[in-house]
């Protein structure tokens, strides 16, 4: 039985829970003040289209995608953007260090301030008690903070899984991926199903793992239905999400690390380029700048898990990645 809030309850044969997460909030005093903001919903973002105009000084904490791609848009609007991020990079854990380079160079060149290593440790009023800076602090070493005077900030510091609804019913959840289901999308009670975000499945790959994009939002949806009606799909997919920034249509497949082998092929300079990402001897990832034109088969040799024996090969162009598909035995 599901209740709702009005006390209404509903029965079920079977339940899909789908609830995703919501963004994470910076807890550091001022987090309330008017012009500091987060951004998950249409009203976020209509609210943030109306305020973000020429001139404004936006302080973007977090450079996750979500921080990016509100600094992108933000500059092309014409705003002055300062980035604040705690890490020492832009995406350490899943690009090599020249690729954080390349991406970081785009925002610069735009105009944009950078802080890597530093973090937001309050949200300044004026004396109108509206925004008025945001003091940074870096996170190791003896700097200084600094206050950093803006009209508006974003934090985009990632999302907090709702798993509330599931642990009220006992299900298994695991505390960093969300609920746990098995190859069918199924979770630890039968007939409970969970997809989307929220959902902690086992990859073939990667092990227990979840997956905050839209694309593992539609595929894992459609699996979790064609189980609940009596289906015996397990769920095998290669990750993939995307995001635009500046004129940069990005697409990343796989399960990029950045203790993986890297290999560049096509121009970067020219921001057209695929960075491939080999580990233990096969293809795992692809990072893809304007270049998606062998998506469907980079995706199909991640899937195999093709292998690679002599990884900087695949930085020529004349390199025909179709040769790396496992022969059928
Ligand atoms: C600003 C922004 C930009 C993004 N950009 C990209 C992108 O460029 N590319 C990409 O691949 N992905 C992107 N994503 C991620 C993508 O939107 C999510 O992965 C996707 O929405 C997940 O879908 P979902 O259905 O699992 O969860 P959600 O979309 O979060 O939906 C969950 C729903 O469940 C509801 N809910 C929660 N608890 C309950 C409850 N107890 N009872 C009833 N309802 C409940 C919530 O209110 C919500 O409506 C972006 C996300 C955001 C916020």
């Amino acid at each position: 039985m599901v209740t709702l809030t009005d006390n209404k309850e509903l029965g079920y044969r079977t339940l899909l829970l789908a609830t995703g997460g919501r963004p994470r909030t910076l807890n550091i005093p001022g987090n309330n003040l008017q012009g500091v903001y987060l951004l998950r919903t249409l009203t976020d973002a209509n609210i943030l289209r109306e305020q973000i105009t020429p001139g404004k000084r936006i302080v973007v904490v977090g450079s996750g995608f979500i921080g990016l791609e509100v600094a992108a848009s933000a500059l092309s609007k014409g705003a002055q953007v300062t980035i604040v991020e705690p890490q020492e990079r832009i995406w350490p854990n899943i690009v090599s260090p020249e690729l954080s380079a390349y991406f970081k160079q785009q925002f610069e060149k735009h105009g944009t301030q950078t802080y890597y290593g530093y973090g937001a440790t309050e949200f300044i009023a004026g004396s109108d008690d509206k925004l008025a800076s945001v003091r940074i602090s870096p996170v190791q070493g003896s700097g200084q903070s600094q206050d950093i005077a803006c009209d508006i900030a974003i934090a985009g510091i990632g999302i907090q899984l709702n798993t509330e609804l599931a642990a009220t019913a006992d299900l298994e959840i695991d505390p960093r991926h969300g609920i746990v289901v098995d190859e069918h999308l199924e979770t630890s009670v039968a007939d409970i199903f969970a997809a989307g975000d929220v959902a902690a499945y086992p990859d073939p790959y990667a092990g227990r793992m979840h997956f905050e994009h839209w694309d593992n939002a539609i595929a894992s949806g459609q699996i979790a239905a064609a189980n609940m009606v009596g289906g015996d799909e397990p769920y095998r997919h290669v990750p993939y999400f995307f995001s635009d920034q500046f004129d940069l249509a990005i697409n990343m497949l796989g399960y990029p690390s950045s203790s993986a082998q890297i290999v560049t092929r096509g121009d970067v300079n020219a921001n057209k380029f695929t960075a491939l990402y080999v580990q233990d001897g096969s293809l795992r990832a692809a990072l893809m700048i304007n270049d998606d034109a062998q998506m469907d088969l980079v995706r199909d040799l991640i899937a195999a898990r093709a292998p690679v024996s002599n990884p900087q090969d695949l930085s020529s162009p004349s390199f025909d990645l179709s040769s790396l598909q496992p022969k059928d035995e």
